[in-house]
């Protein structure tokens, strides 16, 4: 039997089975045939909703309009994530997608800032960040330059359910095949243990050569017919449950997700065009549901527009991402909690990677270890980024004591240690937050740096003190001259029904 891969199947119609077949038939060609299975009567999980900026790299692959996707999915933009109470209640702080100032080499530009600010000239490190200033001012605009000081780093904020249709008329457009039906059985190979068909509740069978598993957190294939095993990682970030509420549209959008710490789990604000999306994280050890309900709904902006809907998971990862002709993808893959938003950003990175290696004349152990080897990184970078803002808090209570006092992977020992040092950050492999990203979550949660780099001495005391006055006046003037975010939409025609 060849084992050239002539047929790939996609079990799972939710975000993850959509982009990877819009991703999959874009990229592979026409002689490898896509079909999905999906059942309606399971549905989806029907969350997330905030994104962050790689996934304009797949508007641009599969060649998307980005006015018409606005207006499709409804979605605003996405300048930041605004966290409040998050050290101590009443502060907050924005994690952006920018970064401060102009960097130099071997120097960030908070060096800078710091030497001044132990000098005794305090200023607000965000004021010399572009996407703060917008975000502050709620206003947007692309800005058209060379210089990367003044590139507008965004993401979008979209309506899952629209999201998920949205690329489902893109895919069966382009010859992706959709089969409703509700896998009942998976048909194994005796011997080599590969998954051959799927069977379903009326008895067809759906085979092929290579499977994608998008089944949401049942894993029906990775876990429930090849039994990978799971890494559990509650023990780092305990929140097990989430309560989702939409509630009406604000009468103006802000350019940034919300997050606000509450006793027991947190709350987000996605800001819609036609409604908000909010829902607490929360871990059913310190809060039931009836308390979350109370909660979130006493915490709302803007009145709900229906009842609070209850979802369950579990912290962590498959222990293989690719197991024989098997790739766990999306909520299959594992899940970390959507504070970072990242989620959707995984199923895309875990199609990319595939695609790079895609194994058209078989399957090689070497290219499945490395893939398993990257996704699992790319995993625990993110889960660490994410214990930091939990660990680094100085709230009451026990599910924020007992964070504080937890012993975190040393990985991020190192990296807070090294941080609160001298202000140095290190880039990982694998990791999606670059340097800004934790500069700005390590002071918004309290750390301030000890030292500066040596570079920062070059300038004599008014000489640095110029350059910070310049640079803030530098990143604001472009700001003032901005449309409202809502205009600037408007005026993109990115509104539905425009
Ligand atoms: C509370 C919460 C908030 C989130 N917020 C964000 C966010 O802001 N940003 C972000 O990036 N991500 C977020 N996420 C994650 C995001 O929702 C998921 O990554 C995304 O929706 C992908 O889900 P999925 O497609 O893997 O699974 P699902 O949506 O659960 O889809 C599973 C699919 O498999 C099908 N299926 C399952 N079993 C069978 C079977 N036996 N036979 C046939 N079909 C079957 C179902 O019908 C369905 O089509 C959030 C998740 C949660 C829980």
């Amino acid at each position: 039997m060849s084992k050239r891969i002539q047929k790939v199947i996609i079990l799972g119609g939710g975000t993850a089975g959509w982009m990877s077949a819009a991703l999959l038939r874009r990229v592979l060609p026409d002689t490898i045939d896509i079909e999905l299975v999906e059942s309606e009567q399971i549905g989806i999980v029907g969350v997330g909703e905030a994104t962050i900026p790689p996934i304009q790299n797949v508007n641009t692959v599969l060649g998307l309009d980005e006015p018409e996707f606005l207006r499709a999915t409804r979605a605003t933009l996405k300048l930041a994530i605004r966290f409040d109470d998050w050290r101590v209640p009443g502060e907050g702080y924005f994690h952006t997608f920018g970064a401060p100032g102009r960097s130099q080499a071997f120097c960030h530009f908070h060096h800078f800032w710091n030497r001044a600010r132990l000098a005794g000239h305090d200023s607000n490190l965000w004021d010399y960040d572009l996407n703060y200033l917008m975000c502050q001012a709620g206003r947007f605009a692309k800005l058209k330059a060379d210089d990367p000081m003044w590139e507008v780093k965004y993401a979008y904020h979209f309506d899952a359910g629209l999201y998920g249709q949205y690329l489902r008329r893109y895919s069966e457009a382009r010859g992706v095949v959709r089969t409703e039906g509700r896998v009942a059985e998976v048909a194994m190979h005796p011997q080599t243990g590969h998954v051959e068909a799927l069977v379903l509740d009326d008895g067809r069978r759906v085979a092929g050569n290579f499977f994608v598993d998008c089944s949401g957190q049942r894993g029906v294939l990775i876990q429930g017919a090849l039994g990978v095993g799971f890494d559990d990682w509650s023990h780092w970030l305990p929140c097990d449950r989430a309560m989702a509420v939409p509630s009406q549209a604000a009468e103006a959008s802000t350019p940034y997700t919300r997050a606000t710490a509450h006793d027991g789990g947190w709350q987000w604000r996605i800001p819609l065009q036609h409604r908000n999306g909010n829902g607490l994280v929360y871990s059913s050890r310190h809060l039931d549901d009836e308390q979350a309900a109370e909660l979130l709904l006493a915490n709302l902006d803007t009145p709900a527009i229906s009842d609070p809907r209850p979802l369950r998971f579990r912290t962590g990862r498959a222990r293989s991402q690719w197991h024989r002709n098997v790739l766990a993808v999306g909520l299959a893959s594992g899940f970390l909690e959507p504070l970072e938003s990242t989620s959707i950003h995984l199923i895309q990175s875990a199609v990319v990677r595939l695609l790079h290696r895609f194994p058209h004349d078989g399957i090689h152990a070497e290219a499945v270890n490395e893939y398993n080897r990257q996704s699992r990184r790319e995993y625990e970078q993110i889960r660490d980024f994410i214990i930091l803002h939990y660990h680094l808090n100085e709230r009451d209570g026990d599910f924020w004591r007992d964070l504080r006092h937890m012993s975190v992977p040393e990985r991020l020992t190192r990296k807070i240690e090294l941080f609160r040092a001298n202000g140095s950050l290190f880039q990982d492999d694998m990791d999606i937050f670059l340097e800004p990203s934790w500069l700005q979550v390590m002071l918004g949660q309290g750390v301030v740096p000890g030292d500066y780099h040596p570079i920062a001495d070059g300038l004599d005391e008014a000489q640095l003190l110029e350059k910070l006055t310049s640079m803030r006046r530098l990143k604001g003037e472009p700001v003032a001259k901005m449309p409202p975010h809502d205009e600037f939409l408007k005026m993109y025609g990115a509104l539905a029904g425009d």
